[in-house]
C-alpha cells in the first residue's frame, strides 16, 4: 500500500530560518511520516485526506529533552523540598510498582506531553527492577499514546547516598534510607543490549544511554556505558552538577580528576558529541568550554532546578562558551509540568539573575533549542526540529484565535512569553494526527483518569508509610543542608562584565 498522503493547506509555518514573528503561509504536503514539501499552493492530486489551516501557526513538534516517567503520579505532592530532601520521596514512589501503574503513568505523562505540543519525550526512567517485562509495559505505553520516545532507563552502580555531600558520616539508618546498596554493572549492561537488540528503534522508538550521574558511577561503569553507546550508536544522558553539593562532592571526591566532574568524565572517555549533561547549574567556565570543545551539549531545566531550590544556570556564560543547548521539563513531581512553553519561559526569565544585560536570551533562540537543539541531544536533529522535506511530519497546529495572539505580533514571542499550552489544538506524531482539534485519537483520556483514580488509594497508602519513615532522617538533612551552603564552592557563579571581557 502506497503512504498516507495528508496536505495540511494555508497555516502560518514556524521557520527558524525565516521571520520567526510573521511566518509565512504555505501548505505542507506529508507522504507516510516524513515531510515531502513545503510551498505556497501545493497541488492535492493524489492526497488522501486535506486539513484546514487557515488561521493556525504551524511549529516543528517541541521536544522535551529531560523528563522521568516514574514519579508521574507524584504531580503536586511536594513544594518545599530542596534536591536532595525531595529524592528521600520521590525515588521510592517510583520503584517496584505494578505494570498497571506503570503503564498509567506512563501515559498521563505522555498525553501531558502531547496537550502542551511535545512531540517527542526523552524518557531518562529510573526502573526499578530493571525487567524486561516493564520495559515492554513502559514501550507499550508509549506506542499507544503515540508520542516518539528517547528512552532511556537509568543504570548506576554507586548507590544513592553518594548523591548527599558526606554521606557516609550521616546515621546508618539515615543512608539506608537513602540507599546503600550497590547494583552489579554488568546485569545493567547485558539488560541495556537485551532491549537495543531485541526492540531496536524504530518507528517512534529511540534509545539512549542514561547513567544516572557520574557520581553514582564508577569508572569501570562510565566506560561500559560510553561503549555500549559507541557500539550502538545511541546518545548519552546524564545528571550533572544540579546542586551545590555536587560542585562540592567534585572538590572533594574527584581532585584526581581536576576537582571536575567533567574531568571525570573526560577520564573515563565519555566526553564527546554524544553526551549530554542535565542540569549543571553549577558548572565552571573552564568545564564549559571543555565541553563546547567535545561538542558536547547541556540540558537546562530552568523550572526544577527553581522548584527544587538548586539555582540558576549560568546561560549567558554558556552561550558564550558555545556549548549546544537544549530544554527539558524533568520530573513531574518536581517541576510539576511537562510544558515547553513554561521551560522556554523560565529560562528567558532567569536571565533576570544570570545576566540582567539587555540582549540574549531571545524567544526565537528558546524555540530553536527546544526543537533542533533537542534533537541534537538525541542525534536526530537530521529529521525532527523543523519543517522541511524530509523531516519526520511531527508539528504541532496552534489555534492563533485564542486570546493569547490577540493582538498577534509576533510568533516567535507570544509562543515562549503567552502561549499556556491552550492554543494546542492539534498534533502530528510520525505523520499521525495524535490529538485532532483537542481531542486525543489514540487512547481513552477518560478510562485513563478512571484508572488512575483507582489506582492512586493504594498509591497514597504506600506514600503515606513512605513520609512516616522519613521523617528521623529530616533534621540530618537539613543539618547537611546547611553545610553545603557555607562552605565556599570556590568559583564565580555570574559574570557581569563578561560582555566586556570577551
Ligand atoms: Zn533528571
Amino acid at each position: 500500500m502506497p503512504a498516507k498522503r495528508t496536505l495540511i493547506r494555508g497555516g502560518q509555518i514556524y521557520d527558524h530560518d525565516g521571520d520567526v514573528h510573521r511566518p509565512a503561509v504555505a501548505d505542507i504536503l506529508i507522504a507516510g511520516d516524513a515531510i515531502a514539501a513545503v510551498g505556497a499552493g501545493l497541488a492535492a492530486d493524489g492526497v488522501d485526506e486535506i486539513i484546514d489551516a487557515a488561521g493556525r501557526l504551524i511549529v516543528p513538534g517541541l521536544i522535551n529533552a529531560h523528563y522521568h516517567s516514574h514519579d508521574v503520579l507524584c504531580r503536586g505532592m511536594f513544594e518545599e523540598l530542596p534536591l536532595e530532601f525531595w529524592l528521600l520521596y520521590t525515588l521510592p514512589m517510583g520503584a517496584n510498582r505494578s505494570d498497571e501503574e506503570v503503564r498509567a503513568r506512563t501515559l498521563v505523562g505522555a498525553i501531558e506531553c502531547l496537550r502542551c505540543g511535545i512531540t517527542t519525550v526523552q524518557d531518562m526512567l529510573g526502573l526499578v527492577p530493571l525487567t524486561d517485562a516493564q520495559t515492554e509495559v513502559v514501550i507499550a505505553a508509549y506506542r499507544d499514546a503515540g508520542i516518539r520516545v528517547v528512552f532511556s532507563p537509568m543504570v548506576w552502580d554507586i548507590p544513592p547516598v553518594a548523591m548527599m555531600r558526606h554521606g557516609d558520616s550521616l546515621p546508618p539508618d539515615v543512608q539506608e534510607m537513602l540507599g546503600r546498596t550497590p547494583r552489579p554493572i554488568r546485569d545493567q549492561l547485558d539488560y541495556l543490549a537485551h532491549q537495543f537488540t531485541h526492540r531496536p528503534a524504530a518507528g517512534t522508538l529511540h534509545w539512549a544511554v542514561a547513567p544516572f550521574a557520574p557520581q553514582r558511577c564508577s569508572p569501570a561503569m562510565l566506560q561500559a556505558c560510553g561503549e555500549l553507546a559507541e557500539k550502538y550508536d545511541l546518545p548519552v544522558y546524564t545528571h550533572v552538577y544540579e546542586t551545590r553539593s555536587q560542585r562540592l562532592i567534585a572538590r572533594e571526591l574527584f581532585q584526581k580528576h581536576g576537582g571536575s566532574l567533567i574531568g571525570y568524565m573526560a577520564d573515563c572517555g565519555i566526553v564527546g558529541p554524544r553526551l549530554n549533561i542535565v542540569h549543571s547549574v553549577w558548572i565552571a567556565r573552564d568545564e564549559m568550554e571543555r565541553l563546547a570543545a567535545a561538542d558536547a551539549g547541556i540540558v537546562l531545566n530552568p523550572l526544577s532546578n527553581m522548584k527544587l531550590k538548586s539555582g540558576i544556570a549560568p546561560l549567558l556564560a554558556m552561550r558564550q562558551a558555545g556549548v549546544r543547548l537544549g530544554i527539558g521539563c524533568d520530573n513531574c513531581s518536581g517541576t510539576d509540568v511537562e510544558s515547553i512553553f513554561q521551560a522556554m519561559k523560565m529560562l528567558c526569565l532567569t536571565a533576570a539573575v544570570s545576566d540582567p544585560e539587555p540582549g540574549a536570551p531571545l524567544a526565537h533562540e528558546m524555540l530553536r533549542h527546544a526543537t533542533l537543539g533537542n534533537a541534537r541531544t538525541a542525534g536526530l536533529a537530521h529529521c525532527l526540529g523543523a519543517i522541511k522535506p524530509g523531516y519526520k511530519a511531527d508539528l504541532i497546529l496552534i489555534d492563533l484565535n485564542d486570546p493569547a495572539y490577540l493582538p498577534y505580533n509576533s510568533a516567535a514571542r507570544q509562543l515562549v512569553y503567552t502561549e499556556a499550552g491552550r492554543g494546542v489544538e492539534s498534533v502530528m506524531v510520525n505523520g499521525r494526527l495524535v490529538i485532532d482539534k483537542r481531542v486525543v485519537k489514540t487512547i481513552d483520556e477518560d478510562a485513563l483518569r478512571r484508572e488512575v483514580d483507582g489506582l492512586m488509594r493504594h498509591f497514597l497508602a504506600d506514600y503515606e508509610t513512605i513520609v512516616e519513615s522519613r521523617k528521623a532522617a529530616l533534621p540530618h538533612m537539613l543539618h547537611a543542608h546547611r553545610q553545603v551552603w557555607s562552605a565556599d564552592v570556590g568559583m564565580e557563579r555570574f559574570m557581569p562584565h563578561a560582555h566586556s571581557q570577551k
